[in-house]
């Protein structure tokens, strides 16, 4: 746990600038935060949403650490990677029928206990009913909320901009839970506004949701950037992305980060973001899941 710790306290996040043409002649620029350079296995924002986690397990003195997520979910590898380094077990409960990818043959390979439940059961995951299961099952297991939420998830995530907030006035990411949003919301000046680009077709309670957890309202959610539900994909997606890729060298990744990159880029072409102003994205980055894109 603390060369790990150590590791991300001795590393910050390359900024880059991004210029794009967004019509003949036209250039627009914005910086762009590289989480997804951060950690060689580590992905993006996992590792703060799971840093507290993980210590408030340990300190409690847990005999594994049990969380849950898709079969490409970055979370948990994200997480199987940090208990395999810090020498502590975990257990990822996946939400489907059995099926075999790299992401859990990366879990695997780093200790990772995996089980499959089917979606019905599943979806009763913050029932009472389905978590008493769980903790029966795994009785000495310190449960991680779906996606790594929750109060100590939002607390590191307050750390990702350390002390570069103030240097913008618009600061966008993607949402999933929004636990990440609601770190950054926590983390700025009052006068930044933060937007969220929600990647859920059904993402309108994340609204009621993300103002339990923060007290102020520099911040907005779009939801026009789905592309029809979470890890869909269109073909004009995944075109983005490759034309993103060839003219500013950065790949993006087709749950999350090509939402938010195509969202910002219609903002600023329509006119409702000014791009005269200071505009950061973070890439999260997500892109140990783009090893699928070759099957789907
Ligand atoms: C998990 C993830 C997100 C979403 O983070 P939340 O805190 O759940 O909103 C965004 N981008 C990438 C690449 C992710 O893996």
């Amino acid at each position: 746990m603390k060369h790990i710790s150590t590791f991300f306290e001795e590393h910050s996040p390359v900024i880059d600038n991004v210029q794009w043409e967004i019509e003949k002649g036209v250039m627009v620029e914005f910086d762009v935060m590289r989480l997804d350079l951060l950690h060689p296995q580590i992905s993006g924002n996992k590792w703060y949403k799971i840093k507290y986690q993980l210590q408030d397990a340990m300190k409690k003195g847990a005999q594994s650490v049990l969380s849950f997520g898709g079969a490409y979910s970055n979370h948990l590898h994200a997480l199987a990677y940090a208990g395999f380094l810090s020498g502590i077990k975990t257990i990822g409960i996946i939400r489907g029928e059995q099926v075999q990818n790299q992401t859990l043959v990366d879990c695997h390979s780093w200790g990772m206990e995996i089980h499959f439940v089917d979606r019905k059961r599943y979806r009763k995951k913050t029932e009472d009913g389905f978590l008493h299961a769980i903790h029966q099952m795994f009785p000495e297991s310190y449960l991680i909320p779906e996606g790594g939420g929750g109060e100590l998830g939002i607390k590191g995530c307050q750390e990702i901009l350390f002390n570069i907030g103030n240097n913008y006035n618009h600061i966008f990411c993607s949402v999933g839970t929004g636990t990440t949003l609601a770190g950054l919301i926590r983390s700025v000046p009052r006068e930044v506004i933060v937007h969220g680009m929600v990647v859920l077709k059904n993402g309108s309670y994340l609204q009621d949701e993300i103002c339990n957890w923060v007290s102020t309202d520099n911040w907005q959610l779009h939801h026009n950037y789905h592309f029809n539900g979470f890890a869909k994909i269109s073909p004009a997606l995944i075109q983005f992305m490759q034309e993103f890729q060839m003219k500013t060298g950065i790949e993006l990744d087709r749950v999350y980060t090509a939402k938010m990159m195509f969202g910002i880029l219609d903002l600023i072409t329509s006119k409702k973001l000014d791009s005269t102003k200071r505009i950061l994205a973070i890439h999260t980055g997500g892109l140990q899941g783009n090893r699928s894109l070759q099957t789907v």
